[in-house]
Protein backbone atom coordinates (compact mmCIF):
# COMPACT_ATOMS: atom_id res chain seq x y z
CA UNK A 1 0.00 0.00 0.00
CA UNK A 2 1.45 3.74 -0.70
CA UNK A 3 2.31 5.38 2.24
CA UNK A 4 1.18 8.87 2.95
CA UNK A 5 4.82 10.53 2.73
CA UNK A 6 5.62 8.91 -0.76
CA UNK A 7 4.90 12.09 -2.96
CA UNK A 8 7.82 10.11 -5.31
CA UNK A 9 8.57 6.85 -5.86
CA UNK A 10 11.97 7.72 -6.55
CA UNK A 11 14.97 6.84 -3.78
CA UNK A 12 15.94 10.54 -2.15
CA UNK A 13 19.54 9.20 -2.89
CA UNK A 14 20.47 12.64 -4.66
CA UNK A 15 19.71 16.33 -3.38
CA UNK A 16 18.29 17.72 -6.99
CA UNK A 17 18.07 21.60 -8.15
CA UNK A 18 14.23 22.27 -8.74
CA UNK A 19 14.27 22.08 -11.96
CA UNK A 20 12.84 19.68 -14.49
CA UNK A 21 14.97 19.17 -17.53
CA UNK A 22 13.08 18.30 -21.01
CA UNK A 23 15.16 19.08 -23.40
CA UNK A 24 18.65 19.95 -24.90
CA UNK A 25 20.64 21.10 -27.70
CA UNK A 26 24.20 22.81 -28.14
CA UNK A 27 24.68 23.95 -24.78
CA UNK A 28 21.31 25.34 -24.45
CA UNK A 29 18.65 23.19 -21.70
CA UNK A 30 14.89 23.71 -21.27
CA UNK A 31 12.48 23.08 -18.32
CA UNK A 32 9.25 21.55 -18.61
CA UNK A 33 7.96 25.39 -18.37
CA UNK A 34 9.94 26.48 -21.67
CA UNK A 35 12.75 28.19 -19.47
CA UNK A 36 15.98 28.16 -21.25
CA UNK A 37 19.73 27.54 -19.24
CA UNK A 38 23.44 27.81 -20.56
CA UNK A 39 24.74 24.69 -19.29
CA UNK A 40 28.39 25.00 -17.86
CA UNK A 41 28.08 21.28 -16.47
CA UNK A 42 27.88 18.90 -19.84
CA UNK A 43 25.70 17.10 -17.76
CA UNK A 44 29.32 16.37 -15.46
CA UNK A 45 31.51 16.14 -17.50
CA UNK A 46 29.65 14.16 -20.11
CA UNK A 47 28.25 16.04 -23.15
CA UNK A 48 31.44 17.23 -24.08
CA UNK A 49 30.41 17.91 -27.84
CA UNK A 50 26.87 19.72 -26.54
CA UNK A 51 23.49 17.91 -25.79
CA UNK A 52 21.93 16.16 -29.06
CA UNK A 53 25.29 16.31 -31.52
CA UNK A 54 23.74 16.58 -35.03
CA UNK A 55 26.64 13.74 -36.29
CA UNK A 56 26.38 11.28 -32.90
CA UNK A 57 22.77 11.37 -33.22
CA UNK A 58 22.48 10.90 -36.86
CA UNK A 59 24.90 7.05 -36.44
CA UNK A 60 22.79 6.38 -33.38
CA UNK A 61 20.22 6.65 -35.25
CA UNK A 62 21.58 4.59 -37.61
CA UNK A 63 22.69 1.70 -35.19
CA UNK A 64 18.91 2.13 -33.59
CA UNK A 65 17.67 0.37 -36.62
CA UNK A 66 20.29 -1.97 -37.22
CA UNK A 67 21.00 -3.47 -34.45
CA UNK A 68 20.59 -3.25 -30.20
CA UNK A 69 22.31 -5.74 -28.03
CA UNK A 70 23.93 -9.24 -29.01
CA UNK A 71 26.07 -9.89 -25.93
CA UNK A 72 29.55 -10.94 -25.81
CA UNK A 73 29.36 -14.30 -27.03
CA UNK A 74 30.12 -12.29 -30.78
CA UNK A 75 32.35 -10.09 -31.78
CA UNK A 76 30.95 -6.69 -32.49
CA UNK A 77 33.08 -4.69 -35.13
CA UNK A 78 32.53 -1.60 -33.65
CA UNK A 79 34.39 -2.77 -30.46
CA UNK A 80 37.26 -3.36 -32.45
CA UNK A 81 37.23 0.37 -34.47
CA UNK A 82 36.82 1.74 -30.86
CA UNK A 83 39.28 -0.23 -29.27
CA UNK A 84 41.78 0.64 -32.07
CA UNK A 85 40.52 4.27 -31.76
CA UNK A 86 41.32 4.75 -28.37
CA UNK A 87 44.41 2.38 -28.41
CA UNK A 88 45.76 4.77 -31.07
CA UNK A 89 45.01 7.99 -28.78
CA UNK A 90 46.23 6.61 -25.59
CA UNK A 91 49.27 4.95 -26.88
CA UNK A 92 48.06 1.42 -24.31
CA UNK A 93 47.38 -1.39 -26.22
CA UNK A 94 44.09 -3.42 -25.22
CA UNK A 95 40.77 -2.42 -24.17
CA UNK A 96 37.51 -3.69 -22.20
CA UNK A 97 34.37 -1.71 -22.59
CA UNK A 98 31.96 -1.77 -19.83
CA UNK A 99 28.96 0.97 -18.91
CA UNK A 100 30.05 3.12 -16.60
CA UNK A 101 32.94 4.92 -14.66
CA UNK A 102 32.77 2.97 -11.54
CA UNK A 103 32.60 -0.18 -13.35
CA UNK A 104 35.79 0.73 -15.04
CA UNK A 105 37.77 1.65 -11.48
CA UNK A 106 35.96 -2.11 -10.45
CA UNK A 107 38.14 -3.43 -13.87
CA UNK A 108 41.25 -1.39 -13.27
CA UNK A 109 41.46 -2.53 -9.78
CA UNK A 110 40.45 -6.03 -11.00
CA UNK A 111 42.85 -6.54 -13.50
CA UNK A 112 45.98 -4.98 -11.31
CA UNK A 113 45.08 -7.77 -8.45
CA UNK A 114 45.01 -10.18 -11.35
CA UNK A 115 48.34 -9.29 -13.03
CA UNK A 116 50.21 -8.86 -9.71
CA UNK A 117 48.53 -13.19 -8.36
CA UNK A 118 48.16 -14.63 -11.70
CA UNK A 119 50.93 -12.70 -14.11
CA UNK A 120 53.59 -12.00 -11.72
CA UNK A 121 52.89 -14.53 -9.16
CA UNK A 122 53.50 -12.02 -6.04
CA UNK A 123 51.03 -12.19 -3.34
CA UNK A 124 49.83 -8.37 -4.18
CA UNK A 125 46.54 -6.53 -3.45
CA UNK A 126 46.61 -3.66 -2.21
CA UNK A 127 45.88 -0.27 -3.83
CA UNK A 128 47.46 2.86 -2.57
CA UNK A 129 44.93 5.96 -3.24
CA UNK A 130 45.06 9.56 -2.80
CA UNK A 131 42.69 12.20 -0.20
CA UNK A 132 39.83 14.24 -1.58
CA UNK A 133 40.19 11.37 -4.71
CA UNK A 134 36.48 10.27 -6.10
CA UNK A 135 36.69 6.57 -7.98
CA UNK A 136 32.96 5.71 -7.85
CA UNK A 137 30.69 4.33 -5.86
CA UNK A 138 30.44 0.74 -5.85
CA UNK A 139 31.85 -0.98 -2.52
CA UNK A 140 35.24 -1.25 -4.29
CA UNK A 141 35.27 2.48 -5.71
CA UNK A 142 33.70 4.04 -2.93
CA UNK A 143 36.80 2.38 -0.64
CA UNK A 144 39.17 3.29 -3.03
CA UNK A 145 37.15 7.24 -2.61
CA UNK A 146 39.52 9.55 -0.10
CA UNK A 147 36.48 11.14 1.26
CA UNK A 148 34.83 9.75 4.64
CA UNK A 149 31.48 10.85 3.55
CA UNK A 150 30.87 7.96 0.50
CA UNK A 151 31.43 5.27 3.18
CA UNK A 152 29.24 5.97 5.85
CA UNK A 153 26.97 3.71 7.04
CA UNK A 154 28.71 1.14 3.91
CA UNK A 155 31.13 -1.42 6.66
CA UNK A 156 32.27 -3.55 6.29
CA UNK A 157 34.19 -2.15 3.59
CA UNK A 158 36.74 -4.85 1.37
CA UNK A 159 40.23 -4.91 2.28
CA UNK A 160 43.36 -3.95 0.29
CA UNK A 161 43.12 -0.12 0.29
CA UNK A 162 45.12 2.62 1.84
CA UNK A 163 44.64 6.25 1.32
CA UNK A 164 47.79 9.14 2.10
CA UNK A 165 47.97 12.98 1.24
CA UNK A 166 47.69 13.81 -2.64
CA UNK A 167 51.34 15.40 -4.11
CA UNK A 168 53.11 13.81 -1.09
CA UNK A 169 55.95 10.95 -2.20
CA UNK A 170 57.20 10.12 1.21
CA UNK A 171 53.57 9.47 2.18
CA UNK A 172 53.45 7.24 -0.64
CA UNK A 173 56.55 5.55 0.06
CA UNK A 174 55.67 5.14 3.80
CA UNK A 175 52.87 2.67 3.65
CA UNK A 176 54.87 0.65 0.46
CA UNK A 177 54.96 -2.90 1.22
CA UNK A 178 55.30 -6.12 -0.18
CA UNK A 179 51.49 -6.29 -0.49
CA UNK A 180 51.06 -3.35 -2.71
CA UNK A 181 49.99 -4.16 -5.88
CA UNK A 182 48.86 -0.47 -7.64
CA UNK A 183 49.09 3.45 -6.96
CA UNK A 184 45.71 4.80 -8.37
CA UNK A 185 45.02 8.53 -9.05
CA UNK A 186 42.98 10.89 -10.73
CA UNK A 187 45.57 13.79 -12.29
CA UNK A 188 42.93 16.39 -11.87
CA UNK A 189 41.15 15.91 -8.37
CA UNK A 190 37.34 16.43 -9.77
CA UNK A 191 34.92 16.02 -7.25
CA UNK A 192 37.54 16.17 -4.71
CA UNK A 193 37.84 20.48 -5.68
CA UNK A 194 39.33 20.55 -8.82
CA UNK A 195 43.11 19.87 -7.98
CA UNK A 196 45.42 19.25 -10.08
CA UNK A 197 48.60 16.56 -9.54
CA UNK A 198 52.35 18.45 -8.99
CA UNK A 199 53.89 17.11 -12.38
CA UNK A 200 56.98 16.46 -10.51
CA UNK A 201 55.07 13.85 -8.16
CA UNK A 202 53.54 12.12 -10.89
CA UNK A 203 56.69 11.79 -12.49
CA UNK A 204 58.21 10.32 -8.85
CA UNK A 205 55.08 8.23 -8.26
CA UNK A 206 55.74 6.89 -12.22
CA UNK A 207 59.39 5.91 -11.08
CA UNK A 208 58.10 4.53 -7.62
CA UNK A 209 56.40 2.14 -9.28
CA UNK A 210 58.77 1.03 -11.76
CA UNK A 211 61.23 0.33 -9.02
CA UNK A 212 58.87 -1.78 -7.05
CA UNK A 213 57.41 -3.64 -9.36
CA UNK A 214 53.75 -1.98 -9.66
CA UNK A 215 51.16 -0.85 -12.16
CA UNK A 216 50.48 3.33 -12.05
CA UNK A 217 46.53 3.13 -12.76
CA UNK A 218 44.96 6.59 -13.75
CA UNK A 219 41.37 7.10 -13.40
CA UNK A 220 40.47 9.84 -16.25
CA UNK A 221 37.35 8.95 -15.73
CA UNK A 222 36.65 13.17 -15.80
CA UNK A 223 39.88 14.39 -17.06
CA UNK A 224 39.87 11.87 -20.38
CA UNK A 225 38.41 12.28 -23.65
CA UNK A 226 39.90 15.82 -24.44
CA UNK A 227 38.26 17.54 -21.28
CA UNK A 228 41.86 18.93 -20.10
CA UNK A 229 43.38 19.45 -22.97
CA UNK A 230 44.97 16.70 -24.50
CA UNK A 231 43.06 13.30 -25.28
CA UNK A 232 44.14 11.79 -21.75
CA UNK A 233 45.56 14.44 -18.88
CA UNK A 234 48.68 11.76 -18.37
CA UNK A 235 49.75 12.95 -21.78
CA UNK A 236 50.62 16.50 -19.77
CA UNK A 237 52.60 14.60 -17.43
CA UNK A 238 55.42 12.87 -19.81
CA UNK A 239 54.53 9.62 -17.73
CA UNK A 240 52.52 6.82 -19.55
CA UNK A 241 50.44 4.75 -16.86
CA UNK A 242 49.57 0.99 -17.08
CA UNK A 243 46.12 0.81 -16.79
CA UNK A 244 43.39 3.54 -17.68
CA UNK A 245 40.28 4.28 -17.05
CA UNK A 246 37.75 6.42 -18.79
CA UNK A 247 33.86 6.73 -19.17
CA UNK A 248 31.75 10.24 -19.20
CA UNK A 249 32.42 12.05 -22.21
CA UNK A 250 33.29 8.89 -24.10
CA UNK A 251 29.78 8.33 -25.66
CA UNK A 252 28.16 12.05 -25.33
CA UNK A 253 25.44 10.91 -22.98
CA UNK A 254 25.31 7.14 -24.12
CA UNK A 255 26.60 5.13 -21.19
CA UNK A 256 29.83 3.69 -22.34
CA UNK A 257 32.67 2.72 -19.83
CA UNK A 258 35.95 1.38 -20.64
CA UNK A 259 40.01 0.63 -19.40
CA UNK A 260 43.02 0.57 -21.32
CA UNK A 261 45.59 -1.60 -20.58
CA UNK A 262 49.42 -2.00 -21.64
CA UNK A 263 49.77 -5.76 -23.59
CA UNK A 264 51.38 -6.48 -20.63
CA UNK A 265 49.15 -5.78 -18.15
CA UNK A 266 46.08 -7.11 -20.51
CA UNK A 267 47.48 -10.62 -20.45
CA UNK A 268 45.72 -10.56 -16.73
CA UNK A 269 42.54 -10.89 -18.39
CA UNK A 270 42.11 -13.87 -20.24
CA UNK A 271 39.33 -15.90 -21.37
CA UNK A 272 36.16 -15.67 -18.27
CA UNK A 273 38.34 -13.78 -15.87
CA UNK A 274 36.04 -10.77 -15.94
CA UNK A 275 33.19 -9.85 -17.77
CA UNK A 276 29.40 -7.79 -18.50
CA UNK A 277 26.91 -8.16 -19.77
CA UNK A 278 25.85 -4.88 -21.60
CA UNK A 279 29.42 -3.56 -21.90
CA UNK A 280 30.81 -2.75 -25.83
CA UNK A 281 27.09 -2.96 -26.63
CA UNK A 282 26.51 -1.60 -30.12
CA UNK A 283 24.40 1.26 -29.79
CA UNK A 284 27.23 2.30 -26.94
CA UNK A 285 30.26 1.69 -28.83
CA UNK A 286 28.76 3.43 -31.89
CA UNK A 287 28.51 6.23 -30.06
CA UNK A 288 31.64 6.21 -28.41
CA UNK A 289 32.71 6.06 -32.43
CA UNK A 290 30.78 9.00 -33.23
CA UNK A 291 31.65 11.13 -30.46
CA UNK A 292 35.32 10.51 -31.28
CA UNK A 293 35.58 11.06 -34.66
CA UNK A 294 33.28 14.03 -34.37
CA UNK A 295 35.60 15.26 -31.50
CA UNK A 296 38.83 14.88 -34.40
CA UNK A 297 36.87 16.53 -37.09
CA UNK A 298 35.63 19.77 -34.87
CA UNK A 299 39.79 19.73 -33.38
CA UNK A 300 38.21 19.17 -30.54
CA UNK A 301 41.53 19.32 -28.40
CA UNK A 302 42.94 23.04 -29.88
CA UNK A 303 39.37 24.13 -29.05
CA UNK A 304 39.64 22.96 -25.43
CA UNK A 305 42.89 25.05 -24.90
CA UNK A 306 41.42 27.97 -26.79
CA UNK A 307 38.02 28.50 -24.61
CA UNK A 308 40.35 27.61 -21.91
CA UNK A 309 42.22 30.79 -22.50
CA UNK A 310 39.34 32.60 -22.89
CA UNK A 311 37.16 31.36 -19.82
CA UNK A 312 40.55 31.84 -17.83
CA UNK A 313 41.16 35.49 -18.63
CA UNK A 314 37.21 36.01 -17.44
CA UNK A 315 37.91 33.86 -14.49
CA UNK A 316 41.12 36.01 -13.63
CA UNK A 317 39.37 39.36 -14.25
CA UNK A 318 36.93 38.34 -11.56
CA UNK A 319 39.56 37.02 -9.10
CA UNK A 320 41.35 40.53 -9.06
CA UNK A 321 38.17 42.04 -8.47
CA UNK A 322 37.17 40.15 -5.13
CA UNK A 323 40.47 38.57 -3.73
CA UNK A 324 39.33 37.85 -1.05
CA UNK A 325 36.57 36.13 -1.46
CA UNK A 326 38.24 34.06 -4.24
CA UNK A 327 41.64 33.01 -3.45
CA UNK A 328 42.25 30.80 -6.35
CA UNK A 329 41.28 29.71 -9.74
CA UNK A 330 42.52 25.74 -10.69
CA UNK A 331 42.24 23.35 -13.47
CA UNK A 332 43.11 22.22 -16.67
CA UNK A 333 41.58 22.73 -20.10
CA UNK A 334 38.16 22.91 -19.63
CA UNK A 335 37.97 21.29 -16.33
CA UNK A 336 38.12 24.42 -13.68
CA UNK A 337 37.59 25.31 -9.97
CA UNK A 338 37.01 29.00 -8.22
CA UNK A 339 38.12 28.52 -4.87
CA UNK A 340 35.67 30.49 -2.35
CA UNK A 341 36.08 31.41 1.07
CA UNK A 342 32.57 31.56 1.18
CA UNK A 343 29.74 28.22 0.83
CA UNK A 344 28.87 27.92 -2.82
CA UNK A 345 25.48 26.45 -3.02
CA UNK A 346 23.42 29.65 -2.55
CA UNK A 347 25.59 31.52 -5.37
CA UNK A 348 24.86 28.85 -7.76
CA UNK A 349 21.21 28.43 -7.56
CA UNK A 350 21.48 32.40 -7.98
CA UNK A 351 22.95 31.45 -10.74
CA UNK A 352 20.64 28.86 -11.98
CA UNK A 353 17.47 31.51 -11.21
CA UNK A 354 19.58 33.84 -13.66
CA UNK A 355 19.32 30.86 -16.45
CA UNK A 356 23.38 29.39 -15.59
CA UNK A 357 23.74 26.22 -14.90
CA UNK A 358 27.00 24.97 -12.89
CA UNK A 359 28.60 22.79 -10.97
CA UNK A 360 30.42 22.31 -6.97
CA UNK A 361 32.92 20.29 -6.29
CA UNK A 362 32.88 20.44 -2.62
CA UNK A 363 31.25 23.32 -0.51
CA UNK A 364 33.44 26.39 -1.23
CA UNK A 365 34.65 25.32 -4.83
CA UNK A 366 32.50 26.38 -8.22
CA UNK A 367 33.64 23.73 -10.67
CA UNK A 368 33.12 24.13 -14.79
CA UNK A 369 32.69 21.57 -16.85
CA UNK A 370 31.93 23.27 -20.60
CA UNK A 371 31.13 21.82 -23.59
CA UNK A 372 34.26 22.09 -26.63
CA UNK A 373 31.61 23.80 -28.70
CA UNK A 374 31.44 26.39 -26.05
CA UNK A 375 31.22 30.14 -28.05
CA UNK A 376 32.77 33.51 -27.15
CA UNK A 377 28.87 34.56 -26.86
CA UNK A 378 28.32 32.05 -24.12
CA UNK A 379 31.54 32.70 -22.32
CA UNK A 380 30.49 36.54 -22.26
CA UNK A 381 27.09 35.67 -20.92
CA UNK A 382 28.72 32.67 -18.43
CA UNK A 383 30.70 35.75 -16.73
CA UNK A 384 28.35 37.99 -16.65
CA UNK A 385 26.07 36.11 -14.46
CA UNK A 386 28.81 34.55 -12.22
CA UNK A 387 30.19 38.06 -11.87
CA UNK A 388 26.93 39.04 -10.37
CA UNK A 389 26.43 36.53 -8.23
CA UNK A 390 29.89 36.81 -7.20
CA UNK A 391 29.85 40.25 -6.37
CA UNK A 392 26.19 39.80 -5.03
CA UNK A 393 27.83 37.44 -2.45
CA UNK A 394 30.57 39.83 -1.50
CA UNK A 395 27.41 42.31 -0.09
C1 LIG B 1 32.33 10.33 -12.22
C2 LIG B 1 33.58 9.69 -11.75
C3 LIG B 1 33.62 8.34 -11.37
C4 LIG B 1 32.38 7.47 -11.29
O1 LIG B 1 31.74 7.33 -12.51
P1 LIG B 1 30.24 6.75 -12.54
O2 LIG B 1 29.92 6.65 -14.01
O3 LIG B 1 29.39 7.75 -11.82
O4 LIG B 1 30.24 5.45 -11.86
C5 LIG B 1 34.84 7.80 -11.02
N1 LIG B 1 35.97 8.53 -11.04
C6 LIG B 1 35.97 9.83 -11.39
C7 LIG B 1 37.26 10.60 -11.42
C8 LIG B 1 34.78 10.46 -11.76
O5 LIG B 1 34.78 11.76 -12.07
Amino acid sequence: MKTEAAVTHLMNNYSRWPIHLVKGKGNKVWDKDGKEYLDFTSGIGVNSLGHVHDAVTRQLHQQLDTLWHCSNLVHVPQQEQLAEKLAQLSGLDRVFFCNSGAEANEAMIKIARRYAQKVKQENRFEVITFQQSFHGRTLATLTATGQEKVKDGFAPLPEGFITVPYNDIEAVRSVLSDRTCAVMLELVQGEGGVHPADPEWVKQLRQLCDQQGILLLVDEIQTGIGRTGSWFCYQQYGIKPDVISMAKALGNGFPIGAIAASETVAQAFSPGTHGTTFGGNPLAVTAGLATLTAMEQENAIAKVKELHQLIIERLQALQAAVPDLVPAIRGKGLMLGIQLTVPVDAILAEARNKGLLLLQAGPQVIRLLPSFITTKAEIDQMAEILEEVILGANG
